[in-house]
């Protein structure tokens, strides 16, 4: 592991109790997930799968993904026009799951 950082143990906390296994669904325990980077805005973990063995890279960022537009040059954004809201309506319509579900399909 990287050296210890303010949140690291919180951060290795919340993936053992939120994320699971994507191949065999088998829950991670601490010693099972790393820090492999750290930088000022992001961390990437990676999780390794007591049952299978698969690893898992994991990014986690310190503030929401979307804080981070300015700083990419996209501080102006159009707003959002009738044909987005129509296509997100449609999309919706159709989906079939929770809202983790829908994070991860996005
Ligand atoms: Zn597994």
């Amino acid at each position: 592991m990287l050296a210890e950082h303010s949140g690291t143990s919180d951060l290795i906390a919340f993936v053992v109790r939120h994320v699971s296994c994507s191949v065999c669904n088998h829950a991670y325990a601490a010693d099972d997930v790393v820090v492999v980077r750290h930088s000022a805005e992001s961390w990437v973990l990676a999780a390794t799968c007591p049952g299978c063995h698969t690893e898992r890279l994991i990014t986690a960022f310190d503030r929401p993904p979307y804080a981070l537009l300015p700083h990419m040059g996209m501080d102006i954004l159009p707003p959002i026009t009738q044909a987005e809201v129509n296509e997100w309506a449609r999309f919706l319509a159709h989906f079939r799951g929770d809202l983790k579900a829908l994070l991860a399909a996005i």
